[in-house]
Order: structure tokens, then sequence, then C-alpha cells
């Protein structure tokens, strides 16, 4: 029942992006900050995080794919380098079978088996030799 109200409510609307999630974050990063600093100074953070909100809503309930997309991936020509070094920081993070290290030539990310002892790494992408402690 509710699905299908759902459903029917974001049919032919926008959807979630990546510019809405990170609008939705700092609107919850704006609100926490504002509650647990009850100075008058922090209540412009909860009128920008409720500005914020308010923008995120209307790009999920938008029909107006070509803007929606176009603000995304200006969005995410910013943003992207940052996401992608925060994924790889939690991949290296979760991954305790594999030291990673870049390449001393082109700066390539490598990654070899831990515990090996001294090796000697080939870098995929130029084919510079070097050895790695692992
Ligand atoms: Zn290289």
């Amino acid at each position: 029942m509710i699905r299908n109200m759902l459903q029917r409510l974001m049919y032919g609307r926008y959807g979630c992006d990546a510019l809405s999630l990170f609008l939705l974050g700092v609107y919850v990063v704006l609100y926490l900050i504002s509650s647990l600093v009850r100075l008058q100074v922090f209540y412009i953070l909860d009128l920008i995080g409720t500005a914020l909100l308010l923008w995120g809503f209307f790009r999920i309930l938008s029909r107006n794919y070509e803007r929606r997309r176009a603000e995304n991936a200006a969005f995410l020509r910013v943003a992207g380098p940052v996401i992608q070094w925060v994924k790889m920081r939690r991949c290296i993070h979760r991954d305790k079978d594999h030291c990673y290290f870049s390449c001393p030539t082109c700066k390539q990310m490598l990654r070899a088996p831990r515990g090996k002892g001294k090796i000697h790494v080939t870098c995929r992408n130029c084919g510079t030799v070097f050895e790695k402690k692992t």
C-alpha cells in the first residue's frame, strides 16, 4: 500500500543521486552541530541546513532530468576525486591481507600481499621495477 503510493509519487521524478545524498548529509551534520551547541550563532547553521534539505528534496522530486543531471555532473567534477580518495582509503583500511603503495615514477596505486618480505614490484602502468618491503 505505502510502497505503491511511493512508486506512484516517484513516477517520472528524478530521484536520488550523489548531490542529493551530499545535501542530505550536510543537513544532518549541520543539524547535529546546531543541536549540540546551543549558541545563538549556530541557529544560522540550522537555517542553512534546512535550505539544503529543501533543495535536496526539490532535486529528488524534480521532473527536469536534464538540469538535475547537469547539476550532478558539475558536483561530481568537483567532488569526484575526493569521493574516489575516500573510497580508496576505506578499501585500504578494510583490506588487511595486502599493503598498498604508489609507484615512484607514475604514482599509480599498487598493492602486494602483506608479509612477503622484500619483493620486486613491476608497475603495470609504466613498467618501472622497484623493491618494496611488505
Ligand atoms: Zn608506474
